[in-house]
């Protein structure tokens, strides 16, 4: 069976991360989220983590050179023949210029590559990411729409919960800013190739998954 790669788009709150984490208990595809390998990084104080952290706490993009040393670290350890999910990256036309030059050539023709959108009103990002609680592990809670079990615990690790530090009301409008300005051109280019799956995220997370689901099992993606 050919490789699949998919490349997850949405605004911060959209549900990407929850939905890509439905996906890979659902099949045993790889996972890679430069926000999560960032939070990573800043849980261990290391030099990149405490460089990313001064970008991420203003809701800014973290500079390119320190991105292409995590993505780099990352596919040689990880990629091998696996299917693989991409969540927050590209982020913008370098990244995407970038990430199709490195796909060209290192991947095998026969490859399949969509971008997948969950859409979003800015108004429902506002609401999501007020409540927002995440854990070191890549678990994503929300107080009222999947909140723990436990308060304020990880049902997954065990661990302590946090709030992001740019899930704050005046950081939430810069991260909604730069993805206006920079996901319309992404987008364009994906729907030009035909391979742009959009899902409606104003809905319960179950429904969004069996949606994603259908329509990746539609385009034999599944
Ligand atoms: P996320 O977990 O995807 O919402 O990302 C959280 C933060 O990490 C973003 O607001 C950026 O500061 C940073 N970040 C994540 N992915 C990228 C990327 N591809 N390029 C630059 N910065 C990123």
């Amino acid at each position: 069976m050919n490789k699949i790669i998919l490349i997850f788009f949405g605004p911060p709150g959209s549900g990407k991360g929850t939905q890509v984490e439905l996906l890979l208990q659902k099949t045993n595809w790889h996972e890679l989220s430069i926000g999560s390998l960032l939070r990573h990084e800043i849980e261990k104080a290391s030099k990149v983590g405490k460089l990313a952290n001064k970008y991420i706490k203003d809701g800014k993009l973290v500079p390119d050179e320190v991105i292409k040393k995590i993505l780099e670290k990352f596919l040689k350890k990880e990629v091998g023949t696996k299917n693989l999910v991409l969540d927050g990256y590209p982020r913008d036309q370098q990244q995407q210029s970038d990430l199709i030059k490195m796909l060209l050539k290192s991947i095998k023709s026969g490859t399949q590559i969509y971008a997948i959108e969950i859409s979003l009103s800015d108004k429902e990002v506002k609401e999501r990411l007020c409540g927002r609680y995440a854990c070191y592990c890549g678990e994503v809670f929300h107080l009222k729409y999947n909140p723990p079990k436990k308060p304020g615990i990880c049902d997954n690790c065990g661990k302590k919960l946090f709030i992001r530090t740019d899930d704050k009301p005046k950081i939430i409008a810069t991260r909604l800013k730069i993805y206006h300005k920079e996901i319309g051109l992404l987008l364009d280019y994906w729907r030009k190739a035909g391979k742009l799956i959009k899902i409606n995220g104003e809905q319960s997370i179950n429904k969004v998954f069996k949606d994603l689901v259908s329509q990746l099992k539609k385009n034999k993606l599944l």
